[in-house]
């Protein structure tokens, strides 16, 4: 009954191994990792989520019951994060978002508020405190607007808040119009002023100031929403819809989220540092100060990723387990001039030897000169040709300038 799409976003079957659907997730979320391959948006998102539930046994085992829905389900009180996954991605390709709950009563709208967070909070969890302004049936009539008995059907529409007219646009033809009734504001009905609540001005509702408490739990991610169902504006006779607060990380300086839980820094390191080793601080969320040492001779080359395990972003419902910390290093080269011509001649007899060097034997051997080639250097070079007066730069594009000389 349920479907195979996350088994899909893994391109495996419904029946394959742990270890088929660990190596496939490994192979993808390599080809589709945001750092490399920054196009593919969302998928990489699918792939770790879709990973996430198959790798896990139970959430396995409850996504071939019962489907997306299935883990949807659990919601805030479940085991899963997938009701923000689901509503953030998977709504909009599985067409799974929204819908309607099929009760009885008109459904309100829900309310959506954005909750700025640090990562920090995601990563120790946090209370925070939200004040709302929202609308609740006034107590003092219970939301009939005036005294019992005192609301009666308009009589300028009928009860209908809405009026419809005619008007002739040709010889036996008529346009019709509906319009808001005006008397009842298009309520249908009316109060007499004598009669109308003192509260609520005839109104049956009140504005009234609201601190909810919104619990961000360790683990949670950007655009994670949680629910306060039932939160909504009231009106009468209507359901009244959901608070939903939609968490919004606010950047860090040091750390960036990806993937699962993993999170990733990124490191200036001197030459020296990559070719020597090097030690350093890093001060974690939870205020640690990771303290990282690499030791001389394993040499980090630029672009290199390290790895430590467990120091990533917790699980969210299960903050015990942590995702990896990952280190991107840049090498910072010594400036020019840095030696003088003796000690690099020290540095080389440290180095590997160059590789051998042979010259070409004939006469079509020409030494060119090697410049500096920046934009803006191409730039000014551009500028240059344009502001002579040589009619011949002045329709070279560039890159094929000076071809007659
Ligand atoms: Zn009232
Ligand atoms: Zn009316």
């Amino acid at each position: 009954m349920a479907d195979s799409k996350l088994y899909d976003i893994l391109g495996v079957s419904k029946n394959a191994s742990e270890s088929e659907i660990k190596r496939s997730y490994h192979k993808l979320a390599k080809e589709f990792h945001p750092d490399k391959n920054p196009a593919a948006g969302d998928r990489f998102k699918e792939i770790s989520y879709a990973y996430e539930v198959l790798s896990d046994p139970k959430k396995r085992q409850t996504y071939d019951k019962y489907g997306l829905k299935g883990l949807q389900e659990g919601g805030q009180g479940g085991a899963f994060p997938a009701d923000d996954l689901l509503g953030h991605f998977f709504g909009d390709i599985f067409g799974m978002g929204g819908g309607s709950r099929g009760r009885g009563r008109a459904r309100g709208e829900d309310t959506i508020h954005p909750l700025k967070v640090s990562l920090e909070d995601m990563y120790m969890g946090k209370t925070a405190k939200l004040q709302l302004s929202k609308n609740v049936i006034c107590g003092s009539c219970k939301g009939i607007g005036g005294k019992p008995g005192s609301v009666v059907s308009c009589r300028d529409c009928h009860g209908q808040g809405i009026k419809v007219s005619y008007q002739q646009i040709a010889p036996n033809m008529t346009r019709q119009f509906q319009s808001r009734c005006s008397t009842c504001q298009g309520k249908g009905e009316t109060i007499s002023d004598k009669d109308k609540c003192p509260k609520c001005k005839g109104k049956k509702i009140l504005n009234e100031i609201k601190i909810l408490e919104v619990h961000v739990e360790k683990g949670m991610r950007d655009n994670q929403k949680i629910y306060f169902r039932g939160e909504g504006d009231q009106y009468p006779d209507v359901e009244p819809g959901d608070v939903i607060i939609v968490l919004q990380q606010k950047p860090h300086e040091v750390f960036q989220c990806t993937g699962l839980n993993d999170l990733i820094m990124k490191r200036d390191i001197t030459l020296t540092e990559a070719l020597c080793g090097f030690e350093f601080v890093v001060k974690h969320l939870d205020g640690r100060d990771l303290l990282i040492r690499h030791s001389a001779g394993e040499i980090i080359k630029p672009g290199d990723l390290k790895g430590i395990q467990g120091e990533g972003m917790p699980l969210y419902k299960n903050p015990f387990e942590k995702g990896n910390l990952y280190i991107k290093f840049n090498i910072i080269f010594p400036e020019n001039n840095f030696a003088t011509e003796e000690q690099l001649k020290q540095i080389e007899s440290i180095l590997p030897p160059r590789p051998a060097f042979v010259m070409p034997t004939g006469e079509d051997v020409e030494e060119v000169n090697m410049m500096e080639y920046t934009a803006s250097e191409r730039e000014r070079r551009r500028e240059e040709a344009y502001a002579s007066d040589d009619e011949e730069h002045m329709h070279s594009g560039p890159g094929m300038q000076c071809a007659h000389q």
